[in-house]
């Protein structure tokens, strides 16, 4: 019998069936009322290296988190009858969707790396140290599947459109409807006037940050902006164009992995690490998931798919231990894309002084998962 978190534990911990009803108020008063959230809240600052901008958020309690919590995510094999979601051991639920087979839901992270500012936290920040600002927001989990096994890359493609609309749909209620929770930006988005920063990202395996093998997205909405953002909207200054415009016309056609539709999977022509790919939206003109069509949310859900099934057939077959994490760079400045890293390299002294050294290149690697992909579909 499959390992799963049935439909009468959902129910006990059930908040909210559809988080787009939800008020900002209630999305921070369902944070702040979640009590087992308290004992690892962050720090609530954020300071920065001046010589890149990299932001840094601190979260002391985290190392405290339970041990198995760390240990739980071996990437094969895991001992699903330990896992703590198919138990229902976990926070209250603020939205869920019905799949084929099981449900997707969205809870609140256990171990926030973000928090609503509370009074306490709004007095952090030493006025002494250079550039220290206060960091806030919340930590969401998307559980792409109710039942252990299922993911991205063994769910019916249906499925994984129901997951990235109610993806879409907590982007969209975060970026233009979560109240007074995030402060008016000037620099950011002031053409469609979004609040804050939505980061999503998956870690898969315990290698790159996978402290639970049940599959599922992270999602940080923040008052900082990640490093990445900054760099694609400087990328845009810089250029007169997006960075999706000069990837989608300009890496060469023989990295190109397959075609969507809507969609394009390529390897950069600047790969820094075997098997990394990109999945670009070819409309340049989208920034937000929740501003994709019917079509590219499907053609995207598809690129995922075949995406993380390519890194799972070629990590073992290489003798590497599966993980990965991919990230969406959504805003102005990156058209909208998903970079997927495997971690099929570990980072030494070089690249640490910004000198990779990829051991492999990416004509090798984009015919392999050409063929991959191919006898996927
Ligand atoms: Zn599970």
């Amino acid at each position: 019998m499959e390992h799963t978190i049935d439909r009468s534990q959902i129910e006990a911990i059930l908040q909210a069936e559809d988080l787009t009803g939800l008020s900002g108020d209630e999305m921070a008063r369902f944070f702040l009322d979640e009590a087992g959230l308290r004992k690892y809240l962050p720090d609530g600052v954020c300071r920065q290296d001046p010589r890149d901008g990299a932001n840094i958020i601190y979260n002391s309690a985290r190392a405290k988190r339970p041990h198995h919590i760390g240990e739980a995510a071996p990437a094969v094999e895991p001992d699903a009858s330990k896992c703590p979601v198919c138990n229902g051991n976990t926070t209250g639920i603020l939205d869920v969707a019905e799949l084929s087979s099981g449900v997707t839901f969205i809870n609140k992270n256990l171990f926030p790396i973000l928090y609503p500012q509370t009074e306490s936290q709004s007095g952090a920040g030493r006025k002494d140290v250079l550039g220290e600002r206060s960091a806030f927001g919340y930590h969401f989990l998307q559980w792409t599947s109710s039942v252990h096994t299922r993911d991205w890359q063994n769910m019916p493609l249906a499925d994984l459109v129901v997951v990235v609309r109610r993806l879409a749909a907590l982007e969209r209620k975060l970026l233009f409807d979560s109240g007074s929770m995030m402060p008016d930006f000037e620099s950011w988005d002031n053409v469609k006037n979004a609040r804050g920063f939505v980061s999503i990202i998956k870690n898969f395996g315990k290698l790159v940050g996978g402290s639970l093998a049940h599959g599922h997205q992270q999602i940080g909405f923040s008052n900082i902006m990640p490093r990445a953002f900054r760099n694609n909207l400087q990328y845009a200054q810089k250029h007169g164009e997006l960075f999706a415009d000069t990837m989608v016309r300009d890496n060469p056609a023989h990295l190109q992995v397959a075609d969507f539709g809507s969609t394009v999977l390529l390897v950069p022509y600047f790969m820094k690490r075997p098997y990394a790919m990109m999945l670009f939206i070819k409309d340049t003109s989208r920034q937000y998931v929740c501003e994709l069509g019917d079509e590219e949310v499907s053609d995207l859900a598809a690129g995922i798919h075949h995406a993380v099934r390519a890194i799972l057939t070629v990590m073992p077959d290489s003798g590497r231990t599966s993980a990965y994490n991919f990230v969406i760079h959504n805003g102005p400045g990156a058209g909208l894309y998903v970079e997927f890293l495997p971690y099929t390299q570990e980072t030494g002294g070089f690249e640490h002084l910004g000198l990779w050294v990829c051991q492999n290149n990416p004509e090798n690697v984009a015919k392999q998962l050409k063929d991959v992909v191919g006898a996927g579909r």
